[in-house]
């Protein structure tokens, strides 16, 4: 695949990211820690309408701010009740507010309940009989949308108008018919993810299955048939097992889904992705494009389990991914796939310099354009990841990113945490490294 597609994709997956960076103060960072949500969701098909019942846990930190914000979106309150207590909520400035107790022990722990409809407009697509969303929960649930640094539990119950296969955050618990004749379906994550990873789909879908070590594989598509998804998903049993000795940490789900659309997506979630065909087509007649795949799947360490604390870190959920994308590539088709990826970064990052943006990696100012940003976040990253294994060597590389996977896997971390692993391991000082390129600190 040549730079400008790739680009032309990329900019897809960005663009998922990036129109969410301005929203709420995180809730982390005043101490508020958002601990469950329990989301029972109804989507009607027809209307393209969402109705949920809402459960969420919160621990309050003993002065705690006397109100709490989360991402309105489309999303229409109708009832909003705090540990029983029917609250009034207000909507300032695009955030649905919520007045706060006041809390009199230390970590008390509140329940929000509430009630609402919603029409969702981003990352949401639907039609007669299938319907799968992308990056934007604050659209069809109550959430803070761009809040990466605080993760939580997700329990999401499915009301469907008939019996179908779906996807969702985590693991089916069971699924059952309801007396109002729906049919639900209840999905779990017991490891606690960021909002914008929660997801799911449903719809009459084609499914195979295969095996990855014990992690079972399903690749699921409305779009083509079995055979066609054998083929075109046929390298990630390896992927999962390459990325798993990389990370040092086994793949955290059971199962792991891969949903084939029409269109361009490129979104990991929580223990699934959603992969567009003209993201992976080309594949049919270049096995080495596989690009999409790995990358999506090495979110899975990189991104959705150790996950950046804000949108200024991301570099350290997509560099790095970038990066490890190009380090299948090495292992499955040999250096020069590796140096192919590294050159596309370098052309990438250098339109960045072109344009005067030549940023460090933990920039937290404006970008010009989204795909400057990408440039920086992805490309640079990709590129200053390799820069590190030069200097540091094979041994001390590997095993450095394997501590930092293993050690924050589950957490939020910042570019401190990957500097540290990398000097540990290495016995090096690497401040001058990372003040150039992460940090911008003169020298
Ligand atoms: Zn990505």
């Amino acid at each position: 695949m040549n730079s400008s597609v790739r680009c032309i994709l990329g900019f897809c997956l960005f663009s998922l990211v990036s129109a969410c960076q301005h929203g709420p103060i995180s809730s982390e960072s005043r101490g508020l820690d958002i601990l469950d949500f329990h989301v029972s969701l109804t989507p009607d098909l027809q209307t393209g309408v969402v109705y949920g019942v809402q459960k969420i846990m919160i621990r309050l930190p003993k002065n705690h701010p006397e109100t709490l914000s989360f991402t309105s979106g489309v999303i229409t309150v109708t009832e909003v009740s705090i540990n029983g207590h029917r609250v009034d909520t207000q909507l300032v400035d695009g955030q649905l507010v919520l007045p706060l107790v006041s809390t009199k022990k230390p970590k008390e722990l509140i329940e929000i309940t509430a009630k609402y409809s919603s029409k969702p407009v981003r990352g949401y697509t639907a039609d007669k009989s299938t319907l799968y969303t992308e990056y934007f929960s604050c659209d069809w649930m109550i959430c803070q949308q761009e809040n990466f640094g605080d993760k939580a539990t997700v329990t999401l119950e499915l009301n469907l108008p008939k019996k179908m296969e779906s996807i969702g955050p985590g693991k089916l618990l069971g699924s059952k018919w309801l007396p109002n004749g729906l049919h639900q379906s209840t999905w779990r994550s017991e490891l606690a993810y960021s909002p914008y990873l929660y997801a799911f789909a449903f719809g009459d879908f084609v499914t195979v299955k295969q095996k990855s070590g014990s992690v079972s594989l399903k690749y699921m598509s409305t779009v083509v048939d079995e055979d066609a998804l054998l083929h075109l998903f046929a390298p990630t049993a390896d992927m999962l097992s390459f990325f798993e000795e990389k990370a040092g940490t086994p793949f955290p789900h059971e199962e792991y889904t891969q949903l084939y659309v029409e269109g361009r997506s490129a979104q990991e979630a929580v223990s699934h992705s959603v992969i567009g065909e003209a993201s992976l087509e080309l594949i049919l007649t270049d096995p080495k494009e596989d690009w999409v795949i790995a990358h999506e799947l090495a979110h899975q360490w990189w991104g959705n389990g150790v996950t950046c604390t804000d949108i200024s870190e991301f570099w350290l959920n997509e560099g790095i991914t970038t990066f490890m994308v190009a380090a299948w590539k090495e292992h499955r088709w040999g250096y020069a796939a590796y140096e192919r990826e590294l050159q596309f970064a370098k052309k990438r990052y250098q339109r960045a310099i072109d344009a005067g943006m030549d940023v460090p990696l933990a920039y937290d100012g404006k970008y010009p354009s989204l795909g400057i940003r990408r440039n920086i976040q992805y490309s640079k990253g990709a590129i200053f990841m390799d820069i590190l294994r030069s200097e540091l060597g094979d041994e001390a590389f590997w095993a450095g990113l394997r501590n930092y996977t293993i050690k924050n896997m589950g957490k939020t971390v910042s570019s401190p945490d990957l500097q540290s692993e990398f000097e540990r391991e290495s016995k090096m000082d690497l401040s001058s490294l990372f003040d150039e390129w992460v940090y911008g600190k003169a020298q």
